[in-house]
Formats: C-alpha cells, sequence, structure tokens
C-alpha cells in the first residue's frame, strides 16, 4: 500500500473530539435511553432497579448510577440458569439474533448485528488502520464472541479481513506474504510467534512480510515487548481492552499513554466494597454500561482493576483514558482506605535492583493499618541509602505509608503471595 498516515485520525472527529461538558449530557441522555429501553425489554433489568427501589426516571445522569449494584461477572451464570438462555439480560426478541455465543461459564451471549456498535471500530481508527487494509484475524472464531466483533468492526471501515483464528503458523505466515497482509490482530505473544515462524522458513521481516500495523489484545503488553515487536516488523502495536459481554470499553491512540473509553459507553471506576466511584485517577474496579439495545449492560463489573486518567491527550480525544490494567480486583488488599494489588507492589520493588525478592506483610496495630515490605538483599547493598528511596517509591506508587524490613536471606518463603494479610478482625 502507499504510504498512509497513521498517526491521527478518527472514526467520528466530532463525537470523539466532544467538548467533556457536551460529551456528559451526551452520557446522561443515553444513559436515560438504555435504561428505558431495558427496564421496558430485559426483566433481569427491571428486576435489578426493583429490588434497589430505584425507578427508570430515578437514573438521570452517569452518577445516579451509584443507586444500583454493580452486576458481576460470576451473577451471570446464575441469572442464565434461572432464566434460560440469556438470565433476562436480553431486550429484544430471541428471532431477531443473529448469532448466540458461548463463553465460558457457561455464558450465552447474543450476537445480534445490533450488538456491533463502533466501539472496535473506533479503536481501530485509533490504532492506525484504514480503509483497504487486510487484517489477519488471529483470535479464535469459535464459540467466543471476541474475534467475530473485530472481524465485522474491521468491515465497517472498509478494512478486509482473513478469519484465520489461531494456530497453523506456517500457512499463516505464507499468506501474510502472498496476500502483502498490512494489519496484524491477535495477541502479542502470538504475533512473535509468526516471526519466529517467518524467519525460521527463510523470509526477511520487513522484506517478505508487509505488517504496517498490529492491534493486540488478551495479554499484557510491556513496552519492552511492544518496542521489540514494533522495530522487528517495523510496524505500530496498539492494544485494547474489554470483554467478551460487554464489547470494547477502551483503546491506545497513537500516544499511547493509556486507552481513551469510546465515547459512547460509560465506563466508571469503583470501590469493590461498597459500589461508589472513586475520585479521578484512583484505582478501583472497572465497572460498565453500555447502550446496547440488544444486550444493554447496566453497572456491569468486569472484575478488572484500573484508574481513569482525564488529562488532555495530544490526539484530540476528550474521552478519558484507563490507565493499565493493574490486575484483578479479587486480588486487591485494602489498607488505609487504598487498594493496595500485587501488581503495584512488584512495581515498586522493581525500581530497585538490590531487592532480591519480598513480601508486603499487612498488620494491625492500636486499630491502624500497617504494611511492611520485607525484603531480602543482594549481598553488600547499602541498606541505609536504600529505606528511604524504597519508602517513597511506596508512597509514590501507592499513596499510601509503608515500612519496610530487611530481612535474611530464605525469609520469604519460595512462592509466597505477594501480599500476605495477617490482620484479625473481631
Ligand atoms: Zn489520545
Amino acid at each position: 500500500m502507499a504510504a498512509i498516515d497513521r498517526t491521527k485520525g478518527f472514526l467520528d472527529e466530532a463525537m470523539e473530539t466532544m467538548d467533556p461538558d457536551q460529551h456528559r449530557e451526551y452520557l446522561d441522555r443515553e444513559l436515560q435511553k438504555i435504561v428505558a429501553h431495558a427496564y421496558a425489554g430485559a426483566p433481569a433489568v427491571k428486576d435489578k432497579l426493583d429490588r434497589a427501589g430505584v425507578a427508570p426516571g430515578d437514573l438521570r445522569r452517569v452518577e445516579d448510577l451509584q443507586k444500583l449494584p454493580v452486576t458481576e461477572k460470576a451473577e451471570l451464570v446464575e441469572l442464565q440458569r434461572r432464566d434460560p438462555p440469556f438470565g433476562g439480560l436480553v431486550a429484544a426478541p430471541l428471532e431477531q439474533l443473529r448469532r448466540i455465543f458461548v463463553s465460558p461459564g457457561p455464558i450465552y451471549e447474543p450476537g445480534d448485528q445490533s450488538y456491533l456498535d463502533n466501539r472496535w471500530a473506533q479503536a481501530f481508527v485509533a490504532a492506525g488502520f484504514r480503509a483497504g487494509d487486510l487484517g489477519l484475524v488471529t483470535f479464535n472464531f469459535n464459540m467466543v464472541p471476541f474475534a467475530n466483533m473485530l472481524d465485522d468492526s474491521l468491515n465497517m471501515i472498509g478494512a478486509k479481513t482473513i478469519p484465520m483464528g489461531v494456530g497453523n503458523r506456517d500457512i499463516q505466515v505464507q499468506t501474510m506474504k502472498d496476500l502483502g497482509v498490512s494489519a496484524y490482530l491477535g495477541t502479542p505473544s502470538f504475533l512473535a510467534a509468526l516471526g519466529d515462524k517467518a524467519e525460521a522458513m527463510g523470509l526477511d521481516l520487513e522484506k517478505d512480510i508487509k505488517l504496517e500495523v498490529g492491534f493486540v489484545a488478551a495479554e499484557m503488553l510491556p513496552e519492552s515487548f511492544r518496542a521489540e515487536l514494533e522495530a522487528r516488523f517495523g510496524m505500530i502495536i496498539r492494544q485494547s481492552y474489554g470483554t467478551a459481554d460487554a464489547g470494547c470499553l477502551s483503546f491506545e491512540c497513537y500516544q499511547k499513554g493509556g486507552m481513551h473509553v469510546p465515547y459512547n459507553c460509560i465506563v466508571e471506576i469503583v470501590d469493590p466494597d461498597t459500589g461508589r466511584q472513586v475520585e479521578p485517577g484512583q484505582p478501583g474496579e472497572v465497572v460498565c454500561t453500555v447502550f446496547d439495545r440488544t444486550y444493554p449492560l447496566i453497572r456491569f463489573g468486569s472484575g478488572d482493576l484500573s484508574a481513569l486518567d482525564y488529562g488532555e491527550c495530544p490526539c484530540g480525544r476528550t474521552a478519558p483514558k484507563l490507565t493499565r490494567i493493574m490486575g484483578r480486583v479479587d486480588q486487591v488488599t485494602k489498607v488505609k482506605g487504598m487498594f493496595i494489588h500485587p501488581g503495584q507492589a512488584r512495581a515498586v520493588v522493581g525500581r530497585f535492583e538490590s531487592i532480591k525478592c519480598f513480601q508486603v506483610v499487612v498488620t494491625r496495630d492500636r486499630h491502624k493499618d500497617v504494611m511492611t515490605f520485607h525484603c531480602e538483599l543482594e549481598p553488600g547493598t547499602n541498606m541505609a541509602e536504600l529505606e528511604p528511596a524504597l519508602k517513597a517509591a511506596i508512597q509514590d506508587v501507592l499513596r499510601v505509608r509503608g515500612e519496610v524490613e530487611f530481612v535474611a536471606p530464605g525469609t520469604v518463603p519460595s512462592g509466597a503471595k505477594v501480599i500476605d494479610d495477617r490482620r484479625v478482625w473481631d
């Protein structure tokens, strides 16, 4: 393909760059519409509101969603068992559905045409995909929705697809070479594996493989790994985040630095204990409300932990960004009112090469939480220097004061939990 500018562009510029106040009003209006629709058509949504003593008219603004409990994924399985096949969550007649997906659980999910709004398409354009791209879709097409959602959404922007699925690496490589595939969709690790395969087949990744842009998901993407893949293939790689049920919930633009929420869905970050929205920038559970008229999920919990960043982005999109996904909510520990996740603790310790291994121990002292980093050190480490630096890093990353204890080698049990919560509650 001729050189294309993949570094900027929008699917719908007016909507994606809307003034933040107008955007809030837009979300409030869409919320009112979808709640009225879901209450009338989806018995489980009606039940959720009725049990909370909330009328559809009480949910006028995004803040009002806090009047409702969060529906966790595990509850879907139970809802569907009681009221098969969709647990009363689908607001369209079953004969209108185009596809039905089977996700682990099992959870049955409607794959109706209207299930496909343009959120993945926004993500593709932001990632640098353009009309005319030929995309190799290497996610699994069987049973689960993700690959099919992407395939349909690529069509929406005028790109063509090769629905490959997983496996068959030699055929995938041959196809990329023969057809001049310009775009990759899959996990970062599978892209690396295809690169290895191509090289084993005697191909040159820059000359024989014409990949220009990649869309990755479903795996962590360390920056070092991204940089390695981008350099190896000479391509742009951007990532996205969503769930099988709710679809796309955020995506990177060319500028990176977090993942924009699509303009047309609501993402809240909530305290997993109380369901209350946290302050901007604070971590909590990603909870979404999507405006899909077939499958209108209202306050649906992802179980994933992240935070929202409302800073301006040079790309021009005004929607906030999710910072990276920090882990699962069921792994967090609350210390002095703040959520501490193993991934954050690792990020603290990762700044210091002299720490060989560590464990965070949480205890109570006179009704106050105490968080202590037990660290084993490399021989010869200057402890007097390390201690204040480590304490500063704990404060910086976790926003909570932490104690530091240097322990003898072998003290931290191998395979131990990163956070050992020893508090006893009576
Ligand atoms: Zn941006």
